[in-house]
């Protein structure tokens, strides 16, 4: 079965085709800058495209001939990203018009993410009718954090109108989840820390999330490249009240100006690792305090979990930085935690197993893979007996 991965952003546009359940990637291309007058592109594999793209409907236009052009490649079933679930979605669905109304009721929770999404949804239908369409949500693995856990100490009128944590960055903890349980049965607890450009970290246990550092909205928790992560709500506060500082400068502020970038100019780890190196002070304070952010949820988790089996790193940082991989497994003995200092350096020659061997804790580095794990879900959605 062939599936179609489309993960629809606001001016963006990626998509993977594959063959399912093998897992084989057929093709794969992206469109950018949709919505900006003739300074779209779309690239695929052989050729791309620079012009106008006023809407995600024109870039499925493109898409659907590009893809009429490989006769071998037919379309059987597409999966959709979609950021926020809300309550209303614990797993993936397969699309009709409730669904697609369900979506737009969550509008308000999910501003930038959710339109674009159903915007995607809704121009497959156009150009693939009658191909069955799967939705699966960011947040729908985090549906099974406890109450005691989601909740926030705030009256409970607002927790009944939705003032809860959601969690995000789902497909890819599920993904890693489901990846740490074909390497090792004995892992039932587990942290998985995606360090991106965004930055999350889930306790794992038995397979299910039940805890995670983001919450209503993808700023709280690790420092992330542009977001601030943790902050003391007091600091809004005293923004909106001394300052007289708008909603939309705050959220600026956090999101894109705050965290990696906001302390020392630079939000890709690659430019801080550089300076690192140098011993630059603003590049040893912000990787200081990107470590022991990290630290403080592994041994927040482990609290909670009472113990931990293993620590997986994924997504560019967490895949790809020895150095922060290093000086997070620093001093966590207590743990019973020990990365061996030559497998961290190239894990891929180790199969991503990276502790010493008196390790407890299993360390794993494990490239995540958002695509594949959609496509998953949408067959497994579409093919009911299938595992
Ligand atoms: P996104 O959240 O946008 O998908 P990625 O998972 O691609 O982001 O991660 C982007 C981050 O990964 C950037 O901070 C980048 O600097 C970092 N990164 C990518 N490659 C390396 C590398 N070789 N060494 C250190 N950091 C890297």
């Amino acid at each position: 079965m062939n599936i179609l991965v489309l993960n629809a952003g606001s001016s963006s546009l990626k998509w993977q085709l594959l063959q399912m359940p093998e897992g084989k990637l057929l093709t794969k291309g992206l469109a950018e800058r949709i919505g900006e007058r003739d300074k779209g592109r779309i690239i695929f594999p052989d050729r791309s495209f620079e012009g106008d793209l006023p809407s995600h409907t024109r870039v499925l236009e493109k898409l659907k001939s590009y893809l009429d052009e490989h006769a071998a490649w037919p379309i059987h079933a597409i999966g959709h990203r979609v950021v926020h679930g809300g309550n209303e979605f614990v797993e993936p669905v397969r699309i009709n018009e409730k669904v697609k109304q369900k979506i737009r009721s969550l509008f308000n929770l999910a501003p930038l993410h959710n339109p674009p999404n159903l915007a995607g949804i809704e121009a497959s239908e156009q150009y693939f009718p009658g191909i069955p369409q799967v939705a699966v949500f960011d947040t729908a693995f985090h549906q099974t954090i406890p109450e005691f856990e989601h909740r926030y100490a705030i009256p409970e009128k607002f927790y009944r109108d939705g003032i809860r944590q959601y969690g995000f960055h789902g497909i890819s903890h599920s993904y890693i989840a489901k990846q740490v349980m074909k390497k090792s049965r004995a892992a039932v607890k587990v942290v998985s820390l995606h360090l991106g450009n965004g930055a999350s970290a889930t306790a794992i246990l038995n397979g299910k999330s039940v805890a995670h550092s983001m919450g209503f909205g993808p700023l709280s928790g690790l420092i992330m490249g542009t977001r601030s992560g943790d902050i003391d709500p007091s600091v809004l506060l005293y923004w909106m009240q001394q300052l007289a500082m708008t909603a939309y400068e705050i959220s600026r502020i956090l999101n894109k100006e705050s965290g990696l970038r906001g302390l020392t100019g630079y939000n890709d780890m690659r430019e801080l690792e550089r300076l690192y190196e140098k011993r630059e002070a603003r590049a040893l304070l912000a990787i200081r305090m990107y470590v022991n952010r990290i630290k403080k949820y592994i041994g927040g988790y482990a609290a909670l979990m009472n113990g931990l089996d293993a620590l997986v790193f994924t997504a560019g940082i967490g895949e790809h930085s020895s150095l922060i991989r290093k000086k997070t497994c620093e001093d966590l003995d207590y743990l019973g935690l020990s990365l061996d200092a030559e497998k961290n350096l190239n894990p891929q020659l180790h199969d991503g197993l990276v502790h010493a061997e008196d390790s407890r804790v299993k360390i794993y580095v494990i490239p995540t893979n958002e695509e594949l794990e959609i496509a998953a879900q949408t067959y497994q959605v579409l093919n009911p007996h299938s595992s």
